[in-house]
């Protein structure tokens, strides 16, 4: 049994097809989150997948924002799927339930913290060792900390505390129980390209959450000063209840991150966090637990997606739960398509299926594993051949001994054309800092930037500039310039003054404006125009900072 989980920022990103997507993640579950899809936008090209079935929670307030979906194979047909995590959504059949104690919690809050379609949970039975066992998957997109919005840090902490009241529930009933998706924020330091610039780092209410969600596996997964003050021990009662399956496996990897700022171009330099999660109950994680690991190379997203395999065997139910989105008025009747009248077929073939499975770990396995890394197919294979750069080679200096690589220079051309093709990406972005509560990134709503073009006056920019004493806050643009007008206004007046080379590199600069509203609105700046990473990489932005119009001494 495989598992998928990814924050896919807008359904749009299959745009090459959702069932080819989904297919070429070769899993059984596929959990999505920010789909963007309200229910006034389903289309039944989402909605109703050749083969898999599917199940959608949809935010009740804003049209277009947050939502999860999940999609079983049909061989992982359900038997129970529940939207939210309160049980205020539901009063029909076939739900999960197993709600826990909302003692803690106004009825009122509940139905908010589950107004905005950032949870889904779909219940499957599986065979392990010849005994039958439930296993219930709870797909989450948790909401972010805005530094700005401090309503929004109670409601995120509020949103794990439901979480958790409703996984361990559940796990206490006797189902195994994995909890996975954006939970929207980075475990330990190793978990984040910055640890040191956060604020606190281990005093940010969700990580101490997540520390007492979490069971603390082993002492490989601890930093060095709690393992020198003694503070861990072999203690199995330490922590929680579940097992952070990519740690399981490889307690000690660097620079696995899940999420970048792609507006700075920080997936170029591996200048990300990782805040995209499978957990399992730890029984699951011990006994059935095969492989899990992150797949960095799927581009399309901000956030890459996240996988993890059981040795158990799916055993399907026979009919779809009333939450399947093909029972919708709108779709019913549309599906039956070919697959339908060959569930029995399909079965037999998936059987087939399992017992040539290869062992996990030999070459087949690895053939498979490595052929399931490109979701987009032709597509994805095009961007991936100019990240030339491996995870490897672009820790920064200092963090790690041997840089072995060194990292491909980044051109400013293909930074664009990794925008280019996918514009929507500026509307989530503004959520990239989330849960790191440092104070040099702040956040507008990005939405209102209309398009980022090949020129460099509209993208969206975070700047840091230490080296010279000054710290911009929130330097975003989106002014109305297109690449149209701004290519009229050159032929008007000569164009703007050529850019001034930044120091470090010597290279032209980017031409910014800020947005943020305050004194400085509107002014335009010049900066370095390579991607955001950490300060200590000689091949990331430096810290130049021009004023326009400003003589700037050299
Ligand atoms: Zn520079």
């Amino acid at each position: 049994m495989k598992i998928v989980t990814w924050n896919i920022n807008g359904i749009r990103t299959f745009k090459g097809g959702i069932k080819q997507a989904l297919d070429s993640l070769d899993a059984d579950i596929v959990c999505l989150q920010e789909t963007k899809v309200t229910r006034d936008l389903l289309d039944e090209r989402s909605a109703i997948v050749d083969g898999y079935s599917s199940y959608f929670s949809f935010s009740r307030g804003r049209s277009g924002y947050a939502g999860v979906a999940t999609y079983c194979k049909d061989v992982a047909t359900p038997f129970a799927a529940e939207e939210g995590l309160s049980g205020s959504l539901t009063n029909r059949e076939g739900s999960v339930g197993c709600y826990g104690d909302h003692q803690e919690f106004f009825a009122e809050e509940l139905r908010l913290l589950d107004n905005e379609g950032r949870a889904m949970i779909t219940q499957h039975r599986t065979a392990y060792q010849n005994q039958t066992q439930t296993v219930t998957v709870i797909n989450v997109y948790c909401p972010r900390g805005n530094p700005e919005k401090p309503e929004r840090k109670h409601f995120k902490m509020r949103f794990y505390k439901l979480l958790q009241c409703r996984a361990e529930a559940l796990l206490k009933s006797g189902s195994h129980v994995i909890v996975l998706g954006d939970l929207n924020i980075a475990h330990r330091p190793i978990d984040h390209c910055d640890p040191d610039n956060t604020g606190g780092f281990e005093e940010n209410p969700g990580r101490k959450w997540l520390n007492g969600f979490l069971h603390h596996e082993s002492k490989q997964n601890i930093s060095v000063e709690e393992e020198e003050s003694g503070e861990t021990s072999s203690d199995s009662s330490q922590g929680g209840k579940f097992a952070d399956t990519f740690r399981h496996f490889h307690p000690t990897r660097s620079g696995a991150f899940t999420h970048w700022c792609t507006l700075t171009g920080a997936r170029q330099t591996n200048y990300g966090t990782r805040i995209d999660y499978i957990f399992a109950d730890r029984s699951l994680a011990t006994e059935q637990l095969v492989a899990a690991d992150i797949m960095p190379e799927v581009e399309g997203s901000d956030h890459c997606p996240v996988w993890g395999e059981l040795s158990c065997t799916l055993l399907p139910s026979s009919q779809t739960p009333p939450l399947c989105t093909r029972h919708l008025p709108e779709f019913a009747g549309k599906q039956q398509k070919l697959s339908r009248f060959l569930t029995k077929v399909d079965r037999q073939s998936a059987k087939t299926e399992a017992i040539n499975d290869p062992l996990p770990g030999s070459q087949e396995a690895e053939k498979r594993r490595r052929e399931n890394m490109n979701p987009l197919g032709a597509a994805g294979s095009l961007n991936r051949k100019k990240r030339t750069f491996t995870v490897e080679s672009v820790i920064p200096k200092g963090k790690k001994g041997k840089t072995s690589k060194p990292l491909a220079k980044p051109q400013q051309d293909s930074l664009f054309a990794f925008f280019k093709p996918k514009p929507t990406n500026v509307a989530a972005s503004h959520r990239v800092t989330s849960s790191r509560n440092s104070p040099t990134f702040l956040h507008t709503d990005q939405r209102k930037v209309p398009s980022i073009t090949s020129e460099d006056s509209n993208v969206a920019s975070h700047a840091k500039l230490t080296g010279t004493k000054t710290t911009i806050e929130c330097l975003t643009t989106g002014g109305p310039m297109t690449s149209k007008s701004l290519t009229f206004w050159k032929s008007m007046f000569h164009g703007p003054p050529p850019p001034p080379s930044c120091k470090v590199h010597g290279e032209p600069c980017v031409l910014r404006t800020v947005k943020r509203e305050g004194p400085n609105m509107g002014r335009q700046f010049f900066v370095c125009a390579r991607p955001q990473g950490h300060a200590s990489n000689p091949e990331a932005r430096c810290n130049f900072f021009r004023w326009v119009g400003s003589k700037g001494k050299p």
